[in-house]
């Protein structure tokens, strides 16, 4: 694929500004939100309101479904600002 000069650095500039993540576990899986990515479509929202809370701190409560809803939910994501791993694959911090 070929990008044009400021097509280039708007990439760039969306995948260092892509970096910011924010992380809410239910102890099964984890929700990753890039908020830089999100359109603010309100699909998750509207498809799955017990965890994704619009206007709440946290916006994002994973004990408030089951995994498997919440995947099917997180991988309706039209931007990618969703994304999720589950727990057992995350690497261990020390
Ligand atoms: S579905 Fe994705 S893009 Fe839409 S509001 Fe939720 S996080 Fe943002």
């Amino acid at each position: 694929m070929h990008y044009s000069g400021f097509d280039r650095r708007k990439k760039v500039l969306i995948l260092v500004m892509a970096k910011t993540t924010f992380k809410y576990s239910n102890g099964e899986v984890t929700i990753i939100w890039q908020p830089e990515l999100c359109i603010h479509s309100g699909n998750c929202v509207r498809g799955l309101p017990e965890v994704f809370k619009s206007g709440e701190k946290p916006w994002i409560t994973p004990e408030g479904s089951g995994t498997e809803k919440i995947v099917v939910q997180v991988r309706k994501c039209p931007s990618g600002a969703l994304s999720y791993v589950m727990d057992e694959n995350e690497p261990e911090i020390k």
